[in-house]
């Protein structure tokens, strides 16, 4: 078909939402590690696991081996209700760069949460439902995840407690308003409603908090309330399977008029979102039937795959949770107050982590002024405002078009949009006024973190 057939968004149509979700582990010769009860040093059992998490997604958390895995029908109607997600053609954006590059984004904003975490929320609420449980607990950072899991927790009737990052409780009072709108129960972390908050406080009193620390607080009480389990938004190997929905629906309207991506990027946080989008490019590239390249990109100011180390270590704080094989900065890591742009996990989807490990993917690390200036050069001629997580991807999307200009390549770049950023008005207005800097840590800072990544045997 002739490129100028190509509409600004390629929808697809509601038949067209995948029914089965894509486990990439399944395409993986090197599987990822698996996680490890921190007591042993075993690897997690699935009835170890189901203390934490609920009994299906322990089994998706622990299946290397199916490639498909069924939506069940109730998660494809809530799906339905903001789905499928345009694949937008960037003309607008094209035309100002003035790069022969074609630029396509998949919008994952299009839901009152404002991110692509909704995708994973249902579901595992769904689960959690499903197995008869009274409710589920959760840490949030910048929080679009507890607003996620709020709606879709309000949606199947289960109690919804929220942990949330003292910094963003603070920064953000108005996305606290939205979870307790959807009827969640919403805490700043750290807390003295928990042991181990009150530990944390103990030891660094007037910290703003981490999601490490949010957490462990979240996995205290989900472990010692009958009826609650604890669920994660990111980083974990059901969030990704979960998150394939992206890449699934992103594959097919390309697939629709027969593109081609050379170039696929997306921010990274814990993965889950980057994780989702390459998920069915990934498995093609895994099994050797086409190439692309895959780019990562994280924050100059937490840099897990850039700076990190792979190794096991803690996913939080209290280190009660298990541990997992990541890039991480050590679960120690507290990013500076003084970033605004999410993306502060410490360490990385093991999955990503692997396939970063063996080369299959890239990963940069760029500064937060310079996410904002691309947030705002986006915003202005595409017309979305994105949320500055999301602007990580628009940057080096735009740097890699700006590059095909140079060499005249015309070039197909894909990204993830992953959401929007009517929360993060703070950070947007600090950009505005000249006030926001970028913090770098120091070689000397993170080693402070990877100085507690905990001693573990070879496996
Ligand atoms: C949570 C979030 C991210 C980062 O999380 P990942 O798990 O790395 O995808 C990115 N963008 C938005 C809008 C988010 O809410």
């Amino acid at each position: 078909m002739s490129e100028n057939k190509i509409p600004y968004k390629i929808y697809l149509d509601e038949s067209e939402i995948p029914s089965k979700w894509y486990n990439l582990r399944a395409d993986m010769k090197n599987k990822p590690a698996p996680l490890l009860n921190p007591a042993t040093c075993k690897p997690m059992t699935a009835e170890e696991l189901g203390a934490v998490f609920c009994e299906e997604l322990v089994q998706q958390e622990l299946d290397d081996t199916t490639p498909y895995i069924d939506i069940p029908q109730e998660i494809r109607d809530f799906y339905k209700m903001y789905r499928p997600a345009p694949l937008v053609r960037a003309y607008c954006l094209e035309e100002a760069l003035g790069t022969p590059a074609k630029i396509y984004y998949k919008f994952e904003g299009n839901n009152t949460s404002g991110s692509h975490k909704l995708n994973s929320a249902i579901a595992q609420a769904y689960y959690a439902k499903k197995q008869g449980l009274k409710g589920v607990t959760t840490e949030t950072g910048a929080g679009q995840w507890g607003t996620a899991l709020s709606m879709a927790c309000a949606y199947l009737g289960l109690d919804c407690k929220v942990f949330m990052v003292k910094v963003s409780y603070e920064q953000k009072p108005f996305r606290r308003e939205v979870m307790r709108t959807y009827g969640a129960d919403v805490t700043p972390s750290p807390s003295m409603t928990t042991e181990v908050g009150k530990k944390i406080l103990a030891e660094h009193p007037g910290t703003t908090g981490s999601l490490g620390c949010a957490i462990s607080e979240a996995v205290e009480v989900a472990v010692s309330n009958p009826g609650y389990r604890y669920v994660l938004g990111s980083v974990l190997n059901q969030v990704l399977l979960h998150q394939s929905i992206i890449g699934l629906e992103t594959k097919a309207a390309l697939d629709k008029y027969g593109i081609e991506p050379d170039i696929i990027i997306g921010c990274a946080g814990g993965g889950s979102n980057l994780g989702g989008l390459i998920a069915p490019f990934m498995g093609e590239k895994l099994r050797g039937e086409k190439d692309y390249r895959i780019i990562a990109v994280e924050p100059a100011s937490c840099p897990s795959f850039t700076r990190g180390k792979f190794a096991y270590d803690f996913c939080d704080t209290g280190m009660i949770c298990p541990l997992a094989k990541m890039y991480t900065l050590g679960s120690g890591f507290i990013p500076s107050a003084n970033h605004a742009g999410g993306l502060r996990f410490h360490g990385m989807s093991t999955t990503l982590s692997q396939l970063y490990h063996d080369g299959y993917m890239e990963a940069t690390s760029v500064e937060q002024t310079s996410v904002f200036e691309a947030a705002e050069q986006f915003a202005r001629v595409e017309g979305i405002l994105p949320a500055p997580e999301s602007s990580h991807a628009i940057r080096v999307a735009i740097d890699e078009a700006l590059k095909c200009k140079e060499a005249g390549e015309e070039k197909t770049i894909v990204f993830g949009l992953t959401g929007t950023g009517y929360f993060d008005m703070v950070a947007y207005q600090k950009f505005n006024d000249g006030e926001m800097s970028d913090y770098i840590p120091t070689d000397e800072d993170l080693a402070k973190g990877l100085s507690s990544l905990p001693n573990v045997p070879e496996q």
